[in-house]
């Protein structure tokens, strides 16, 4: 059984822990690789490694730090179907979603590679007679980064390939469920000319997690996860006085107003909601109707219905199986909740399965309609393709759910009306949001940015705030003397 490497300073070395966790195919079950539980003494050595490599690191001139970006872009896209492979065989994604998981991360090094100018400071010439004032932007020294199962080529590349850039060494604990995403992610990093110890990667779950929150060597960290995980990652690192980003949970709205175009919400709804199985942080899970709107909801369960579920490798499949066994579980058990709770299943994806592939973590696309904001179904995440239709008769009525609602991740607006979409975008309390676009996730020159529930934390991932989260800002005030000395101390504030 392929054993996953640890990478510590420079080299894939194999755990030497007895305690493994099974890596699976998720259309089948099957075992396809383990990953090990890193020991005490390799976490110790991962962030050894990543200290020592500091050193040497942020003396690096910038260019030189943007130059090994511009290699490692340039092989990234090189082995993108390569990547996908491997995403797909471990996650159970389609091969194209599983190609575009890897060139959402792909666009971050791109970014990652305009470092120069976006690690410049600031300067004021003559703030007081004879005294200049400037500012330089400084790396923090290790940082950490923990991520989750549903996107481990783009979460990662969100976090090592902007640290690093910025002058700071890595230590990465990606997830246990596929690992192998990461590793080869790093390969092609240190193939790209990475120095020794500047990204190590460490595997396990809470056990490896801890050390990261705790160890003093390490000054920030970035978690992108599930709510209560999020947020025990940031009290935990704050409170050991770290700088903690944690993108979590969502619960995503997307407004549909009578005016809209049908065909493109139809449409847009049918990939937004059941798309990657509903496995995205960004996926809509909730379609609230407004007025008139109300009709089109059979139709879209019509089109729903016709998305099949299919191996990563089948052109016709819409989305593959779920991650795990307790992840299936999980959804089916909130369908068979939402039925209880009385919303009407229009459709529903309980007991599909894949002819062949009986023991996989299959689910087939659900559609309720006739949801209340009371319904569990409503009030919890549920991370699988089920979509939850509600009904409001107006645009405020609309808001006032979405914004009662305590996630905060992405929302999305149908409408032809620019006031409407005006009045939306102006007054949700939601951090992404599109209009006439059903998962607003914006590109990496912005950043990406959560609200409320769905992320603890000040500075959010890529653009300009990454930057300002995985550095310091250092700024100089300066005088030069020339000529005759002022004569005396001063004993007060200087007013000029
Ligand atoms: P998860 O919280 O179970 O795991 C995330 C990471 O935390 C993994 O590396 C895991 O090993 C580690 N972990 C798990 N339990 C831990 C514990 N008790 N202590 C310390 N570390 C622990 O999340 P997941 O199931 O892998 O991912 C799905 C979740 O991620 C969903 O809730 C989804 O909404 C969220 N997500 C959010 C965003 C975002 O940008 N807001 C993006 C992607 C995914």
């Amino acid at each position: 059984m392929y054993k996953v490497p640890l990478l510590i300073n420079g080299e894939f070395v194999d755990s030497s822990s007895s305690s493994y966790i099974d890596v699976t195919n998720p259309a089948d079950n099957s075992v396809i690789a383990q990953a090990p539980c890193a020991t005490s003494q390799e976490m110790d050595q991962a962030i050894a490694s990543a200290e020592a490599a500091f050193e040497t690191w942020k003396e690096v001139p910038v260019t030189e730090r943007a130059r090994l970006m511009m290699r490692y872009q340039a092989l990234l896209k090189e082995h993108q179907e390569d990547i996908a492979k491997i995403l797909a065989s471990e996650t159970g994604k389609t091969f194209d979603d599983a190609k575009g998981d890897v060139w959402r991360g792909i666009e971050v090094v791109e970014q990652a590679m305009n470092i120069p100018s976006l690690m410049m400071g600031e300067t004021a010439e003559n703030v007081a007679r004879g005294i200049d004032t400037y500012s330089y932007i400084q790396p923090l020294g290790v940082c950490a980064g923990i991520t989750p199962f549903n996107f481990p080529a783009m979460i990662p590349l969100w976090m090592f390939p902007m640290a690093i850039a910025c002058g700071n060494t890595f230590v990465l604990k990606p997830s246990e469920q596929d690992p192998q995403t990461p590793m080869k992610l790093a390969e092609l990093f240190m193939e790209a000319g990475a120095p020794k110890g500047v990204l190590n990667i460490v595997h396990g779950g809470k056990d490896q997690v801890d050390p990261l929150l705790t160890d003093p060597r390490i000054k920030a960290v970035s978690f992108v996860g599930s709510v209560p995980v999020g947020q025990y990652i940031y009290r935990t690192a704050t409170a050991n006085m770290k700088r903690a980003q944690c993108f979590a949970g969502a619960k995503n709205h997307s407004v549909i107003m009578p005016d809209a175009n049908k065909e493109h919400v139809l449409n847009n709804l049918v990939g937004a909601s059941v798309g990657a199985a509903g496995q995205r942080c960004m996926a809509i899970s909730v379609a609230v109707f407004v007025g008139e709107a109300q009709n089109w909801i059979p139709e879209l369960a019509e089109r729903i219905s016709k998305v099949k579920p299919g191996l990563w490798d089948d052109k016709n499949a819409g989305f593959g199986p779920l991650i795990s066994p307790q992840a299936k579980e999980r959804v089916v058990s909130y369908i068979k909740k939402g039925k209880e709770e009385g919303a009407s299943c229009l459709l529903d994806g309980s007991d599909f399965t894949l002819e062949g592939y009986e023991k996989g973590n299959w689910v087939g696309p659900t559609v309720f309609s006739d949801v209340t904001t009371d319904m569990t179904i409503y009030k919890e995440e549920i991370f699988g393709p089920v979509l939850s239709c509600m009904n409001v008769d107006s645009l405020e009525d609309a808001l006032e759910v979405v914004n009662a609602n305590p996630f905060g991740n992405g929302t999305s607006i149908f409408t032809n009306s620019g006031p409407a979409a005006r009045k939306y975008q102006r007054n949700v309390e939601v951090g992404q949001v599109g209009i006439n676009i059903p998962i607003p996730v914006p590109l990496p020159f912005f950043s990406f940015t959560g609200w409320k529930n769905s992320f603890y934390g000040d500075l959010h991932a890529y653009g300009k705030q990454a930057i300002r989260f995985y550095s310091e800002t250092k700024t100089i005030t300066s005088r030069w003397l020339e000529g005759d000395i002022p004569g005396g101390p001063n004993l007060t504030i200087s007013m000029d």
